[in-house]
């Protein structure tokens, strides 16, 4: 299964990608994960992107393919993958196309639907994990410097650009790119549109769903109950 997950900065893209990978036991990649890890480490990559990442502008594409693709390629790829925020232009879509043209092509996109009130409130009050990214809200008592509760010594965090400049800025770029990614995979009958206000368990069980159905047809898999 060649997955990737689209949505509104905030829909709960990562979230979802970490389970159903778990699930499926297949393996996971968010790109601005990667462009942070790129950033910290002072790569060429992360110094090409940091700005960009900064002001909550779209990195430029030729960067981001070539990101995407070192990963891709470095994948056995025998069981598929789930991307998580790649792609968001249409000229990234077209590059996956061709990237995913020796791993059985994508299966499907996921669009995890949620309001721009309610992404910008998520984001507001979103704080990660500063070695597992997981994510936590402000509204549950959980401050910056805090320890994370998986014990894995990271510690609480709120990432540069979710404060409220970026935040405004990366859904306008949102709006204007990635929303036409969301057509292209619609019109190429690729999409499953998923609504984000739910919980993360319904959320997690219809894209399960959609999975299996997509299995059942494509390779006449039938996982029972998963
Ligand atoms: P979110 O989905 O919450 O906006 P991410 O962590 O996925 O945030 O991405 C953070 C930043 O990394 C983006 O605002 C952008 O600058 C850069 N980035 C990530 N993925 C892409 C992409 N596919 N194309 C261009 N820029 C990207």
């Amino acid at each position: 299964m060649n997955l990737v997950m689209l949505g509104l900065p905030g829909a709960g893209k990562g979230t979802q990608a970490r389970l159903i990978a778990q699930k499926l036991e297949i393996p996971t990649v968010s790109s601005g994960d990667l462009f942070r890890e790129h950033d910290k480490k002072n790569t060429e990559l992360g110094i090409l992107a940091r700005d960009y990442m900064l002001q909550g502008a779209y990195v430029p594409d030729d960067v981001t393919i070539r990101m995407i693709s070192e990963w891709v390629s470095s994948q056995d790829g025998s069981k598929g993958f789930i991307l998580d925020g790649f792609p968001r232009t249409i000229n990234q879509a077209e590059a996956l196309d061709e990237m995913l043209s020796n791993y059985g092509g994508l299966d499907m996109a996921i669009y995890i639907d949620i309001s721009v009130t309610e992404a910008t409130n998520r984001i507001s009050t979103r704080v990660l994990c500063s070695v597992c990214q997981s994510p936590f809200s402000l509204l549950d008592g959980v401050k910056e410097g805090d320890p994370c509760n998986s014990g894995d010594g990271g510690v609480i965090y709120q990432r540069p650009d979710d404060k409220p400049v970026a935040v405004e800025e990366r859904i306008k770029v949102y709006s204007r790119e990635t929303q036409e990614v969301v057509q292209y995979y619609r019109t190429r009958d690729n999409l499953k549109t998923v609504l984000g206000s739910i919980s993360i368990d319904e959320v997690k069980h219809e894209i399960i769903n959609a999975i299996k159905s997509l299995e059942n047809k494509k390779y006449g898999i039938n996982r029972g109950s998963m």
